[in-house]
């Protein structure tokens, strides 16, 4: 676990000025990667790093020849499409090149006249999906979500006994995975009007999206290796946003008996920017299953992982239609929730994902599921705000929603804040609903 050291000091401040006061979220304690290029250009893909309103362009700053030893060697790794070289490298050089980066970054950093000329505005760029993400896994750590979706599938049996003592999860799809998504509203079949009857086909007609947050695994483990809750965070990258776009009518008639498949695989809408534990080690907290609840079975569990296992990391969902487009209306906030409130955490997800020999590999994606917090006003999801589609949700400007309509767009925005502390942004996901290809 990355305990705090001098790049979270909340004093320092960037030569680049941008980065100094709290609009953009990227302060120099921050320190986010993505893969980026100019827009509309045909350049090649690269990583970088956010420092205040611009990108640093990482494989030019290895050109550049500034750094040194294991920072100079992430840097190396960095000459290429997707972050996997530098995931794979490893928390000691991940920590290396940050600590390089925030004293190059510094004000009064000798580094400034060669590092100056290799930084590209953010509102000059475009991103694409920040790894070549091999494997894709969602699971369910919000209790909150897990009762209030268990009620309208299962009004009788919300919650299943496993819960409270297994991470649910399932396999997804990675093909789907993308930044600053437009889909079109997915097509396929709908139980049928009456018991026995032949099902429904067409438009989706119960649009969902999901708010979660996105593991990218660092460093992977052998096939038959298990990875340690000690040692689990180790082996992470960083976190970033992610929308697990849903079809419920899909899923009502599909789910049953081997769980979601063509509900959740048409689109998940990714942040450009991950954020690293490092950067979020100010924000741990503790992790409090609370005394009526089970505890996590021994391999779930430690006093680490109790002291300091949870992460402080604000939520926000917000949404734009056609017409507020138009008008050039603010997105509505629809609800906002805490990653802490989850019922398992990062290195429980890490764990258990390996505990049965399961290789994972950098890259990896987890999906935490839909972080509802306790407050029926903090769902993560529409159908949990709508309470089934028999609610309405009014819109500021004279709309109203049951589920998504086509225009639709979809915004969740991450970030944390403390007393005396920088903010630190995620950036956001952002996604658009399409008119069905009927
Ligand atoms: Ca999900």
């Amino acid at each position: 676990m990355v305990t705090l050291n001098e790049t979270h000091d909340p004093k320092l401040q960037s030569w680049v000025t941008s980065a100094n006061d709290d609009t953009t979220g990227f302060p120099i304690q921050n320190l986010p990667f993505a893969v980026f290029r100019r827009a509309g250009s045909n350049e090649a893909f690269r990583p970088g790093v956010a420092i205040g309103d611009q990108v640093l362009d990482l494989p030019a700053l290895a050109d550049a020849k500034v750094f040194n030893g294991q920072a100079a060697e992430a840097l190396e790794a960095c000459r290429d499409t997707a972050l996997n070289g530098l995931m794979a490298l490893g928390q000691t050089h991940w920590s290396a090149l940050r600590l390089a980066l925030s004293r190059a970054l510094s004000t009064g950093a000798a580094a400034q006249t060669r590092i100056a000329p290799l930084l590209v505005p953010q509102a000059e760029v475009e991103y694409n999906t920040p790894a070549r993400i091999g494997d894709y896994t969602d699971f369910y750590i919000s209790l909150h979500h897990a009762t209030a979706i268990g009620k309208q599938f299962r009004p009788d049996n919300p919650l299943l006994p496993n819960y409270k003592w297994v991470p649910i999860g399932y396999h997804g799809r990675a093909s789907s995975l993308g930044v600053n998504q437009s889909f079109p509203r997915p097509m396929g079949q709908m139980k049928p009007a009456t018991e026995g009857g032949t099902p429904d086909f067409g438009p989706c007609k119960r649009l969902d999206y999901e708010l979660e947050l996105g593991i990218y695994v660092g460093t992977g483990n052998a096939q038959g290796t298990r990875i340690g809750i000690d040692d689990a965070e180790s082996h992470v990258f960083g976190l970033g946003i992610l929308n697990d776009w849903s079809a419920r009518d899909l899923q009502a008639w599909e789910y049953q008996p081997l769980g979601p498949f063509l509900a959740k695989n048409f689109a998940s809408t990714l942040s450009p920017w991950i954020v690293t534990l490092e950067a979020l080690a100010p924000f741990r907290t503790a992790f409090d299953r609370g005394a009526d609840e089970p505890q996590p079975m021994p391999y779930l569990n430690s006093t680490n992982n109790v002291k300091e296992g949870a992460l402080d990391v604000a939520l926000e969902v917000l949404i734009t239609t056609t017409q507020s487009r138009k008008t050039d209306a603010a997105p509505a906030s629809l609800s906002k929730s805490n990653f802490r409130h989850a019922y398992w955490n990062v290195a429980q997800l890490i764990t258990h994902h390996t505990v049965n020999g399961c290789n994972l590999q950098p890259g990896d994606l987890l999906g935490t599921g839909t972080l509802s917090g306790p407050e029926a006003s903090q769902a993560g999801s529409i159908l949990e705000l709508t309470k089934g589609g028999k609610t309405p949700i009014d819109l500021p400007w004279g709309e109203k929603r049951v589920f998504l309509e086509d225009g639709d767009q979809i915004i969740l925005r991450a970030e944390c804040r403390k007393a005396g502390y920088p903010r630190i942004g995620f950036g956001q996901s952002a996604g658009t609903v399409l008119a069905a290809r009927e």
